[in-house]
Parts: C-alpha cells; sequence; structure tokens
C-alpha cells in the first residue's frame, strides 16, 4: 500500500476539519481528492507529509507510519497549495538550492526540467515565469528526490485554460511512474486525470470509486 488511513481525526478549535477519515491508496494509482472549499482536503495532506499531526488515528506512506518524519518525507514529494517559490531566484538555482537541502545529485537537476518540460524557460528567474510554468517548477523541485508518492494540493488552482490543460497532461505523464494523491474540487479534472476519487465534505469520506465503475453508473 503506498498510502493507507485509518481513522484520521483532526479538530481545529472547535471547528472539526477530519472525521474518522479512512482509505488507501495502491502503488501506481492516480488518485483525485475531491470536495468543496474548507472539506479538509489539506488537512489530511499536511498530516501525510507530516506538518501537522492528528488528533486520532494513524497513517503509513510507503508502509511508514507517520510518525516516521524522515522516512514519511523521503517517500513523498509535495506540492503545497501555496508553494512558496522564491520568485527572485534562477529556475536552475531554485532546484539547485532544494537539491542542495535533499542531498540531491546536480545531474538530476536536469532531468526534472527536462521531464516537466521546464527546459526553455530553466535560464529564467521564477517572477518571469507564467503561474503554469511556475506549477512546473514546483513539480520539479517536488520530484527532485525521486519519490514514490506525490501529494499535489490544488494543483492546477488558479490556472488559465491553456496552462490547466497542459499541467493536467504532465501530471498524467508523470503518473505512469508514481503514486499520486491530487486534491481538487473540480470533478472534471478528476475525469481528465485519476483512476479513482475518494470524494470528502465537512471531514467526512462520503464516496470511494473507481473512475471506470463511475461511468458505467451514470
Ligand atoms: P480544504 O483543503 O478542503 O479546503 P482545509 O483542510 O484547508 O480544507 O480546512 C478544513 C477545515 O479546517 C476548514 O474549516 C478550515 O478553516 C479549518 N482549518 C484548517 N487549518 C486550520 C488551522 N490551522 N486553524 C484553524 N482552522 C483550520
Ligand atoms: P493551504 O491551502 O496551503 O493550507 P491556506 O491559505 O488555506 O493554505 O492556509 C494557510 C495556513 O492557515 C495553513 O497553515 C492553514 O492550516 C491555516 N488555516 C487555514 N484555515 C484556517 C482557519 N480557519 N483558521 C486559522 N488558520 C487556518
Amino acid at each position: 500500500m503506498s498510502i493507507s488511513v485509518q481513522n484520521i481525526s483532526k479538530t481545529f478549535g472547535n471547528q472539526k476539519a477530519l472525521d474518522n477519515v479512512t482509505f488507501s491508496i495502491n502503488k501506481g494509482e492516480i488518485v483525485g481528492f475531491l470536495g468543496p472549499n474548507g472539506a479538509g482536503k489539506s488537512t489530511l495532506m499536511k498530516i501525510l507529509t507530516t506538518y501537522i499531526l492528528a488528533d486520532s488515528g494513524d497513517a503509513q506512506v510507503n508502509d511508514y507510519s507517520v510518525a516516521d518524519k524522515i522516512n514519511v518525507q523521503k517517500s513523498i514529494g509535495y506540492l503545497p497549495e501555496h508553494n512558496p517559490l522564491y520568485l527572485d531566484m534562477y529556475v536552475k538555482e531554485y532546484l539547485a538550492f532544494n537539491a542542495n537541502v535533499y542531498k540531491v545529485s546536480k545531474a538530476r537537476i536536469a532531468e526534472v526540467i527536462e521531464q516537466t518540460g521546464l527546459t526553455p524557460e530553466a535560464h529564467k528567474k521564477i517572477d518571469q515565469l507564467s503561474k503554469g510554468y511556475r506549477q512546473r517548477v514546483g513539480l520539479a523541485a517536488a520530484l527532485l528526490h525521486n519519490p514514490e508518492v506525490l501529494i499535489l494540493d490544488e494543483p492546477t488552482t488558479g490556472l488559465d485554460p491553456n496552462q490547466l490543460l497542459e499541467i493536467r497532461k504532465l501530471i498524467k505523464e508523470i503518473g505512469k511512474e508514481k503514486t499520486i494523491l491530487l486534491s481538487t474540487h473540480i470533478m472534471k479534472e478528476v475525469e481528465a486525470v485519476c483512476d479513482r476519487v475518494v470524494i470528502i465534505n465537512k471531514g467526512v469520506i462520503v464516496a470511494d470509486k473507481k473512475l471506470n465503475e463511475l461511468r458505467d453508473s451514470t
């Protein structure tokens, strides 16, 4: 199992963000985590990436418990919803900085630039890039340490229609060799990119279906 979540609950003050959430993701799946704003998607993703702790329940990534921060973070590439890019850095410089933090070889930087279609922009400063290319930089950084699992929080929100299609295509391509959990509030995105959908509303999982089952039932 690439991701397994058992009975996770999380409350902020008196706001229940996650209520007894359970689901799992097999190796190689691309799963859409679908729900409206405030449903609890980011909260669950932050628990999986070990940035925050659940109040109760347990979760594993690549069979490592989220209590094992080091191994879980090695297993995961994370693209947060509001990715704090260093706008004043050149693309290559930013990736080199991240490669250094994760002790990744220089050769790997060229690979992720190629893989994410950043080659024509790699010599530019991040603040010169369109939003779509900034997302590619975020994806490239998430891929640097060659993690088995990618956690992508609303990766296409705010993109223009053209960029949105390009980023979806790229994610689908990357998904041929990774396990992906992708959050979105758009069913169309799930249909375009994912094999399965887990639907969350007000912190509760309300559906978990393969896309072909959904198609057959409509
Ligand atoms: P989504 O990602 O689906 O939009 P979130 O996980 O961001 O939802 O939020 C779920 C709920 O938890 C919301 O009601 C949100 O306001 C609340 N929440 C999330 N993080 C915090 C926090 N750090 N403090 C207080 N409330 C929070
Ligand atoms: P993200 O989507 O990346 O979580 P947000 O802008 O939703 O970014 O949240 C920024 C920070 O504020 C996060 O750490 C989040 O947990 C926290 N947060 C979100 N909702 C609330 C809330 N209702 N009250 C307090 N903090 C919140």
